[in-house]
């Protein structure tokens, strides 16, 4: 393809996602097709000459998209949302037409300048205390953007894990490291995200997961206890990964509880993960979950769940950089450069070598939006799902099972005085799979105090009153059928 027929291509190609969106409520939400559908559409092998665009465009409708689960949907109500608004879309494209790869400063200076700058205005835009951001007076702090929540609290707990056996190998010089490394604990409460546990895993530390209270959220208590039990047992604890908008219900740790307590152990790191969460705290009225942040040494967010923002957008502050950048740095000659020591290389900030220049999304986005806009559509979406709360509370069949905070809501059937606490989950579990089964609208599970809950969560960026009625119904009908047989 050359440059002339990728110009008529491109905007081919933003036509059919025009299309794609704006056509989006004829088809089912999610696929109706058996894993390995696609090896029989597509032949064995790569084709040895090229092929017409268009044969290859008419593939992506008939043999693609059929298994393709439609994320942007206005019936999608799984996970949580993935952003997807168009000026981020065309920073993307713009990422991979300009193709450069970011490694350091000098490989792009752009590219990196660009990303400090937006941590900084994201991260005053939601409140992060100065000690985070980068060009406040005396700080040691930055953000970065990583490929995912995932990495953000790998890379933090892999800078906690080197300032720990740092701190031991100066206590007990003789020592073997693999043998401090041994020693070292970490905590996150039950509702943490698994990304966690795999974290400790890959850092091949132990992992004390905590229980929560009764509304998901972990406190300063229960972490004492656990610090003081494991200590005395000889271990050190090294690492708190704490959550402000849970994946099961969208709970909060008690930040404000948990900082102090973290403070009387020495030099122990405190994360917090707000991969969802995090967008809201553009709204004032969302701030005081913010609570006791100063007390953090890293902070997640994902633009690309609540803020509209096409994946992937993973931005991670630390108020030390140095304790990230010294935990993951090597440095072969072949990437050295003459302002290596005054500017940011941003290689030392995360697992890759290469990145992309992701920033131009958040860019566009922050510019057309603007805060104001991006406001409202973190209270539409709060909004929505309050009156989804107020639908499911309506209906004497059904519980809503967590606090309803921001997009999120968690609810079952309660079911028959002579059902058990299995039977119940059964019956939660036959409504969400036959609703899914359907493809009208598709919703996942969580388990929340031990119990099977159907999460609903409030996604499309334009979503109105009228799709939350209409998911609304088709879980009701759902519901009256299973508790009532077919006829009814
Ligand atoms: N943390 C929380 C609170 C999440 O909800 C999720 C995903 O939904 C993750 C971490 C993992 O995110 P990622 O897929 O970006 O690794």
């Amino acid at each position: 393809m050359d440059v002339d027929e990728f110009r008529v291509r491109g905007k081919e190609m933003v036509d059919y996602i025009c299309t794609y969106m704006n056509t989006l409520r004829k088809r089912r939400v999610t696929p109706s097709v058996e894993p390995g559908y696609l090896r029989t559409a597509l032949p064995s092998e790569a084709p040895m000459y090229p092929e017409p665009w268009d044969n290859v465009m008419s593939d992506i409708e008939s043999k693609i998209m059929p298994g393709v689960t439609h994320w942007q949907h206005p019936h999608f109500h799984a996970y949580f949302p993935a952003g997807n608004g168009y000026p981020s879309i065309l920073g993307d494209m713009l990422s991979a037409g300009i193709g450069c790869i970011g490694f350091s400063w000098a490989a792009s200076p752009a590219c990196t300048e660009l990303e400090i700058i937006m941590l900084d205005w994201m991260g005053k835009a939601i409140g992060l205390p100065p000690a985070f951001l980068p060009f406040s007076e005396g700080s040691k702090g930055g953000g970065v953007i990583e490929g995912s929540a995932s990495e953000c609290v790998l890379v933090s707990m892999l800078a906690a894990r080197a300032a720990g056996i740092k701190r031991l190998k100066h206590q007990f010089p003789t020592v073997d490291e693999g043998l401090l490394l041994s020693k070292l604990i970490a905590y996150c409460s039950k509702e943490a995200h698994s990304c966690v546990e795999k974290a400790a895993m890959i850092s091949f530390v132990k992992l004390r997961i905590l229980q929560p209270d009764e509304h998901g959220c972990l406190r300063g208590e229960t972490l004492k206890e656990a610090m003081e039990e494991d200590e005395e047992a000889g271990l050190v604890p090294f690492f708190v990964s704490t959550t402000l908008g849970t994946t099961s219900s969208c709970s909060f740790d008690n930040l404000l509880e948990i900082g102090p307590v973290v403070r009387k152990f020495p030099s122990v790191w405190l994360h917090i993960d707000a991969a969802y969460a995090g967008s809201s705290f553009l709204c004032p009225e969302h701030k005081h979950h913010l609570a006791g942040v100063e007390y953090a040494d890293s902070f997640n967010t994902n633009p690309n769940k609540l803020m509209l923002t096409a994946f992937d957008c993973s931005l991670l502050w630390v108020t030390n950089r140095y304790l990230l950048t010294s935990a993951l740095v090597v440095d072969p000659l072949y990437l050295q450069h003459c302002y290596d020591h005054t500017a940011i290389d941003y290689r030392h900030w995360g697992i890759s070598l290469s990145r992309r220049f992701r920033s131009l999304k958040l860019w566009f986005m922050l510019r057309s939006y603007g805060i104001s806009g991006l406001q409202k559509y973190v209270r539409r979406h709060c909004e929505l799902a309050k009156y989804f709360e107020q639908l499911v509370r309506k209906d004497s069949r059904f519980e809503v099972v967590n606090q309803v905070k921001l997009g999120l809501v968690c609810f079952r059937l309660i079911g028959s005085p002579d059902e058990n606490h299995q039977q119940v989950d059964e019956l939660n579990k036959k409504l969400l799979t036959n609703i899914n089964a359907s493809g009208k609208i598709h919703m996942v599970p969580a388990s929340f105090r031990d119990q099977y809950v159907i999460r609903f969560c409030v996604v499309h960026q334009y979503a109105t009153r009228e799709d939350i009625e209409y998911a609304w119904d088709v879980i009701t009908d759902f519901a009256t059928e299973l508790i009532e047989g077919p006829d009814k």
